[in-house]
């Protein structure tokens, strides 16, 4: 596990361009941690790095935007899903093992329909150590990930 603090909204978003560099299509990105915290600021490095253009919303009533790129970014907040059947309704499947990249911010609420192996970035405040802090923990699981945290330059 690679634990990072970052003091600032760029910051974050260059933790999540360090992440987006060394990801490649199938990759699964889960985002936990509290309304606010910076999975969305997170979500638009890793969109630089793929070399999306467009600018990043968060997706909490779409469920999910879809960026092209030449390694696509399908972008999920599943926030507002009731049931995760709604998930298989707007194809969840089909972005999980197509062209892209999948990001999915509070994928711990769909966690029974989740894939085994994933990318698990964890965001807390701190207040101890500034309004603005925030702790990063950045998980590789399963064997599809080995490698990958040396490759991760942080
Ligand atoms: P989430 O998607 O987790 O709800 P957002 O990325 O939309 O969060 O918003 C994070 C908010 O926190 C932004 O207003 C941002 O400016 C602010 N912020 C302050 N410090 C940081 C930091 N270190 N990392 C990320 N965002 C931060
Ligand atoms: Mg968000």
């Amino acid at each position: 596990m690679k634990q990072i603090k970052t003091y600032s909204q760029d910051e974050t978003v260059q933790v999540g361009k360090a992440l987006g560099s060394i990801l490649e299509k199938g990759d699964v990105v889960l985002l936990s941690g509290d309304l606010g915290t910076g999975k969305t600021a997170l979500t638009k490095g890793i969109a630089s790095a793929l070399g999306v253009e467009d600018y990043i919303t968060s997706p909490t009533f779409t469920i999910v935007n879809e960026y092209s790129a030449e390694v696509p970014l399908y972008h999920f907040d599943v926030y507002r899903i009731a049931d995760p059947d709604e998930m298989y309704d707007i194809g969840f499947e089909e972005y999980l093992y197509g062209d892209g990249v999948v990001v999915i911010e509070w994928a711990e609420l769909i966690k029974d329909i989740l894939p085994h192996e994933f990318i698990w970035v964890k965001i807390r405040k701190n207040p101890e150590l500034g309004l603005d802090a925030r702790e990063i923990d950045i998980e590789f699981i399963g064997k599809k990930y080995e490698g990958y945290i040396n490759r991760l330059k942080i």
